[in-house]
């Protein structure tokens, strides 16, 4: 519950900047005083705010995902460090950043760390990839396969949640207190938030690969 609270305010916030593309960076200035504020309204606004996908809706989005390996060539080059900076990153998320980087060119700006009231950015845990033109049917149709690239890759990244466009789409293990969400205003339309579980900081001796990397993560 206090989770969901955090996340409405979370997300307040960052429709309160309107700001583009600098997303969900900004101050805690910006942030009502009390989570419980944002729980006062039962009614979701008339645009309604981010659910639940069902899982048709993730199951639909996964399908949009590209194939990188579908040609019979599986990536075997490691992946570069790409837009995202790695800076206090776990090694899940940055494998994510990675992958969404070499697969999705059109992307020039991905942010990771950041102070947060939820966990998920301080951690080093989620990344917020910025759609160019997102409100345009090529940045929707960008964003909507990157999302569903990622919650294709579930399994592998740990995928704890994507949020897109008003939806949440919970990856494997997705926990509960999501439901309580429903109130929230309109935001995540210029960026798919993407969560993991983590698996640990990195060392410095890692090799990221589309399909896999060395050591492997913690499952
Ligand atoms: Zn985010």
């Amino acid at each position: 519950m206090a989770f969901a609270a955090a996340l409405v305010v979370s997300g307040g916030m960052v429709y309160a900047q309107g700001a583009e593309p600098r997303c969900c960076v900004e101050t805690p200035a910006a942030m009502p005083k009390s989570p419980d504020s944002t729980t006062k309204s039962p009614e979701p606004t008339p645009a309604g705010g981010p659910h639940i996908a069902t899982p048709e809706e993730v199951n639909a989005l996964a399908a949009q995902a590209p194939a990188p390996a579908a040609a019979g060539q599986p990536f075997r080059f490691p992946l570069p460090h790409g837009v995202a900076p790695e800076d206090r990153l776990q090694v899940k998320t940055i494998w994510a950043a990675r992958a969404i980087g070499v697969l999705f060119p059109q992307i020039t700006t991905i942010f990771g760390y950041r102070e947060d009231p939820l966990p998920w950015h301080p951690k080093g845990l989620a990344i917020d990839v910025m759609i160019p033109n997102h409100s345009s049917p090529e940045g929707i149709e960008l964003g909507n396969q990157i999302a569903g690239y990622a919650l294709a890759n579930a399994r592998r990244w740990g995928i704890n949640h994507v949020i897109w466009r008003q939806k949440i789409y919970p990856g494997i293990g997705a926990p509960s207190w999501m439901s309580n969400l429903g109130n929230e205003t309109l935001n995540h339309y210029d960026h798919v938030h993407i969560a993991t579980d983590g698996g640990g900081y990195p060392t410095g001796h890692e090799t990221y690969y589309i399909d896999s990397m060395t050591p492997a993560p913690p499952q």
